[in-house]
């Protein structure tokens, strides 16, 4: 094996979004591939009609494409072992299982719906482990001739051996070992030509000659599954990768009550696609304790099959979040710039006037905001700050200055009376800061009292970026205005 190409998959079945598990599932196959100089192979396991919407295999194409994972081959792009979608090789599968029955390793059951219902609520009622009886293994030459002439439909069944121990080792779980006692004659091909998973995974990945499997700790259980047919039909065994689950942070199933988990939202909600990948790469593999952000050079560096965690990781909302913060103050603050406005554009919030003025100052307004952004579409209340119509809530009304014992209104005649001062006439922060404590000394009372007035008056909340940058940057005209609508909503 030492010289052979490496080769890994990522074979989704398109039954919705490419969630945080898939696209960790993806992404390790990918790193290892770039790791290794091997190639990464997207196949589309699509056999399961019904189950499928044909719209989700370009969400999930998408959702790979933003993140970054290429692939070398794969549906859209072909490659030496096309086609790379399953419902396209239907043709093989059944060679396949033609060839396991001629050599007497697989055979052709014609029972129905019915009668394996039936069978199996018998078990039930006895107490017994259902499993297949193998009543058409009986049937003879001619009964099987007789069955397909007159049109039965039928599937196709492996003839698991007997009490045969099958044997792998996974990179993260170590040595398996199963008796195939345990193992039922299952089906790999239905009646309706459709193969079952199993029978066209490991068909596919021995024609594709996928050297590693990566996937989810799910198929464990179909490892075994899939080795039954490797054997009866002389195929080597790939090596094997199981990742843990990820689980949510308290320990339960993971759902969007976490936060979301589908690579579409994240996208959707301003995360950066290099601090997504930079996170997932976080869930289960630990190159060790401290080291939270990678770069993909050092991922794919670093990257080890056998480093990665037994333990089930725990999705962390707040970490992606934290992660995806470090990215945002990490770009450049031109293409920060362009991918704010980007999402502001897209959410018809905003007049055009309103985004061109916010346009010309985001060189000034990014170093004041950019420390406590955490996803891009936090810029959307930013930008409410700085170029909307401000409405203010009943919360901020009279009432709420009469508990604390400020009059609000006379602060802030007082504020338009020093800022539209002469001496402020350069209007900048130093001298709004001067104008802003010369209230504060007028009323005799603490800074943060003016402070939680102005805030709320010209942008609606007591809490907000820096005050005395936010009010240069608004220039002198809005703030005015902003700080006289307040006093005719106090009323
Ligand atoms: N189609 C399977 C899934 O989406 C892939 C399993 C595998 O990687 O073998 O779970």
């Amino acid at each position: 094996m030492e010289n052979k190409e490496i080769r890994v998959r990522f074979a989704p079945s398109p039954t919705g979004y490419l969630h945080i598990g898939s696209a960790r599932t993806a992404f390790f196959n990918w790193l290892f591939a770039k790791k290794m100089n091997g190639k990464f192979i997207l196949r589309i396991e699509d056999t399961d009609i019904g189950r499928h919407k044909e719209n989700t295999i370009n969400t999930i194409l998408n959702s790979l494409k933003w993140l970054g994972i290429n692939w070398d081959e794969g549906t859209d792009i072909g490659g030496n072992y096309a086609p790379y979608r399953q419902s396209q090789r239907l043709d093989i599968y059944k060679e396949y299982a033609q060839k396991l029955i001629n050599e007497g390793n697989a055979y052709r059951c014609f029972c129905s719906q019915e009668q394996l219902r039936e069978k199996r609520n018998q078990s039930i009622k006895t107490c017994k482990f259902y499993s297949y009886d193998r009543e058409c293994l009986k049937l003879t030459g001619k009964e099987i001739s007789d069955n397909i002439n007159s049109g039965k439909k039928f599937s196709v069944r492996i003839l698991v051996p007997k009490e045969k121990i099958i044997t792998f080792n996974d990179n993260v779980y170590g040595k398996i070992q199963v008796n195939s006692i345990n193992i039922e004659d299952f089906i790999i091909l239905r009646s309706n030509g459709m193969p079952t998973y199993n029978f066209s995974a490991a068909i596919d990945d021995y024609l594709m000659n996928i050297t590693h499997i990566i996937r989810g700790e799910d198929h464990l259980s179909n490892t075994p599954k899939q080795l039954l047919i490797y054997d009866a039909l002389n195929f080597m065994y790939p090596d094997f990768t199981h990742l843990p689950m990820i689980l949510a942070s308290d320990g339960g199933k993971l759902s969007k009550r976490h936060g979301s988990i589908s690579i579409e939202s994240y996208k959707k909600e301003g995360f950066l696609p290099e601090a997504v990948l930079n996170y997932i790469a976080l869930l289960g593999w630990a190159y060790d304790e401290k080291t939270t952000i990678f770069s993909i050079n050092e991922m794919i560096e670093k990257f080890d099959l056998k480093s990665i965690n037994k333990k089930a990781a725990r999705f962390d909302y707040e970490k992606l979040l934290y992660v995806n913060g470090f990215y945002i103050r990490e770009l450049e603050e031109s293409r920060l710039a362009e991918l704010i406005m980007g999402r502001l554009t897209g959410t018809n919030r905003f007049t055009r006037e309103n985004l061109d003025f916010f346009k010309s100052k985001l060189p000034k307004i990014i170093p004041i905001t950019k420390q406590r952004v955490r996803t891009i579409s936090d810029y959307e209340k930013i930008a409410l700050i700085f170029s909307g119509k401000i409405s203010y809530s009943k919360n901020y009304g009279n009432k709420y200055f009469l508990q604390k014992e400020i009059d609000a209104k006379a602060i802030i005649r007082q504020t338009i009376k020093y800022l539209e001062e002469p001496s402020v006439h350069s209007f900048d922060a130093q001298n709004i800061e001067k104008a802003l404590k010369k209230v504060a000394a007028d009323f005799d009372t603490a800074f943060k009292n003016i402070a939680e007035v102005i805030r709320i008056a010209v942008w609606g909340e007591p809490a907000g970026p820096p005050l005395f940058e936010t009010i240069e940057i608004l220039e002198k005209n809005n703030t005015l205005l902003r700080l006289k609508n307040y006093i005719d909503f106090l009323g």
